[in-house]
C-alpha cells in the first residue's frame, strides 16, 4: 500500500477555515480537478468572431494606427469604464494592421479580481482572430501592466507594449499594486516582448484624477 503525499495536503476556504478533514476529500477535489483537466482538454477553441464594427481598424488614409492613436483608443475606452463605475484602465491591441481588441477594467463589475484591462483585451482580441497566439501584435495599456498581465502577454507572444502611467501611479492611486515593475519582471523572466515605457504618461495619469471624482469608486 503506497502512503501518497497528497494525503496530506490541507486546503483553506478564503475564511482561512480548513476545509479538508481527510484523505478521502482530498482525493475526491483531485479527481474534480482531473475530470475538469480532461473536459478542457475535449473542449473546441470557440469559432472567430468578426472585429467589433466600433472599433477602428486603420486610419481614414488607410494607412495602420499609431502607437499614439492605439494609446488614444485605449484612453477613450478607460473613460468608458470610469463613467460606467469601473476603475481606470484602457487597453487596446493591434494585430496584423487592425485593431481587434479595445476593453476597460471590469472588476468590479463582473466580482472578478483578474478583469484587468489587459486581461480583457487579451481575451477579445485571441477571441476576434482564434487564435492563444498574439504574435508581432502591438497593445497600448493606460498603465503599466502588473505581474498578472504582463505574464499574460508574454503568454500570448504579443510583440510590443506601450504603457501610459507606471505602476508607482497606480500605487499612489491607492491600488494595492505588487512593486514589481513591468521590465523588471521581464528580465527576470527572460521575456524577449518590447516593452515601452510612458507614451501619454500624463494624459494617462490624469485618467486616475477622472476616476478620484467619483466618491463611490472601489479601490483594491
Ligand atoms: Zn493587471
Amino acid at each position: 500500500m503506497h502512503q501518497f503525499s497528497y494525503f496530506s495536503a490541507n486546503l483553506y476556504d478564503c475564511g482561512g477555515r480548513k476545509i479538508v478533514a481527510g484523505p478521502n476529500k482530498t482525493v475526491l477535489l483531485l479527481a474534480e480537478a482531473i475530470r475538469k483537466v480532461r473536459w478542457g482538454q475535449g473542449l473546441r477553441l470557440p469559432r472567430p468572431r468578426s472585429v467589433p464594427s466600433n472599433l477602428h481598424t486603420h486610419r481614414s488614409n488607410g494607412s495602420k494606427m499609431t502607437p499614439t492613436e492605439l494609446m488614444q483608443l485605449a484612453i477613450e475606452k478607460c473613460r468608458e469604464g470610469i463613467a460606467a463605475g469601473q476603475s481606470p484602465f484602457g487597453c487596446a491591441i493591434e494585430c496584423g494592421g487592425r485593431v481587434i481588441a479595445c476593453s476597460h477594467n471590469t472588476v468590479v463589475a463582473t466580482t472578478d479580481i483578474t478583469a484587468h484591462a489587459e486581461v480583457n483585451a487579451l481575451r477579445e482580441a485571441c477571441h476576434a482572430i482564434g487564435n492563444i497566439f498574439l504574435d508581432g501584435a502591438v497593445v497600448a495599456t493606460t498603465c503599466e501592466p502588473c505581474p498578472m498581465c504582463m505574464a499574460a502577454l508574454h503568454w500570448a507572444r504579443v510583440g510590443t507594449v506601450y504603457y501610459g502611467a507606471t505602476i508607482a501611479d497606480a500605487d499612489d492611486a491607492g491600488f494595492n499594486e505588487l512593486s514589481l515593475p513591468a521590465a523588471e519582471l521581464l528580465r527576470i523572466g527572460g521575456s524577449t516582448l518590447e516593452l515601452v515605457p510612458e507614451l501619454m504618461q500624463p494624459e494617462c495619469k490624469q485618467l486616475f484624477a477622472e476616476w478620484k471624482a467619483n466618491p463611490r469608486r472601489t479601490v483594491y
